[in-house]
């Protein structure tokens, strides 16, 4: 794999009972954080893995029956603390971002694909279809909000299930294969199902040569894989599969335990986030 220039940023964060994202919790409140990937590609530009919350987020839930999302898991995102606002503070504007990697259409993965106006978007048919072919209602109960996608996406979407197989490398074992989004080897889409129907992660190798798997919600924390605690009973009701995602997150142990140590990075997993902050300070 061609070695490339990675971030990780948090754009906002929620809170929610331990005891509910996953099983033995205790009954106090946990921030998850809202992870998001920022690749620097020589070729391909700026390109992100999810976007976190953004003020389209509580635009989106602004209306019934949208709103319980708000209640279910209660956001908060400083103004300061929106992608958009931390990229241009990195000297990267909106425009400049070329891609999107979308991990799954649960909301605070999507809220901030409006403020990229020149990006193309990537993710899997599987889970566009699946967004497409149910009800306004249907859909808040899988945690997608449909209203959050800009008003010509479809014509800037392109599905990973189109793009050829690369193998991986061994670092990555049991996760074999993946979809080669760019054609050069840099980054793989790796289908991580359960959570939602074709939730898609992403493996690359680190500019300095570490081997990074980013797993957006095939497990919530660190903590949850290394102690094998799945979520509850409730937290899984927002799952496409409860089956499938227990055989994603049984992989995920199998590679956590490998031999050879590659950075798995959960989307909501404030562990995560602070050993990148301590790494980078
Ligand atoms: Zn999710």
């Amino acid at each position: 794999m061609k070695p490339i220039k990675f971030h990780l940023l948090k754009a906002g964060h929620c809170s929610h009972p331990e005891c509910i994202a996953m099983r033995g919790g205790r009954w106090s409140s946990l921030r998850f954080p809202a992870l998001c990937g920022v690749i620097e590609h020589p070729q391909r530009g700026v390109i992100l893995f999810d976007t976190g919350y953004s003020s389209h987020f509580f635009d989106a839930t602004q209306p019934f029956p949208e709103r319980a999302y708000r209640w279910v898991t209660p956001p908060t995102l400083a103004p300061e603390e929106a992608l958009v606002a931390q990229l241009a503070r990195m000297g990267i504007e909106a425009g400049a971002v070329r891609h999107v990697i979308i991990s799954h259409y649960h909301g605070d993965h999507i809220a901030g694909l409006k403020d990229f106006p020149q990006a193309r978007f990537w993710s899997t048919r599987a889970d566009y279809d699946a967004l497409r072919k149910r009800s306004r209602f249907g859909n808040l109960v899988h945690g997608c909000l449909p209203a959050l996608l800009p008003a010509d996406f479809m014509t800037r979407l392109d599905f990973a299930e189109d793009a050829k197989r690369m193998a991986l490398p061994r670092e990555f074992h049991p996760f074999d294969s993946g979809f080669d989004l760019f054609g050069d080897a840099s980054v793989a889409g790796i289908a991580l199902p359960g959570h939602s129907t074709g939730q898609m992660g992403l493996a690359f190798c680190r500019a300095d040569g570490r081997h990074v798997f980013l797993v957006a919600d095939a497990c919530w924390t660190r903590n949850a894989l290394d102690e094998h605690r799945l979520p509850t009973w409730i937290a899984s009701r927002l799952f496409d599969s409860r089956h499938d995602y227990a055989a994603t997150f049984g992989r995920l142990r199998e590679l956590a335990a490998g031999r050879t140590e590659v950075a798995i990075v959960p989307s909501h997993c404030e562990r995560t986030w602070e050993a990148w902050l301590n790494e980078t300070r």
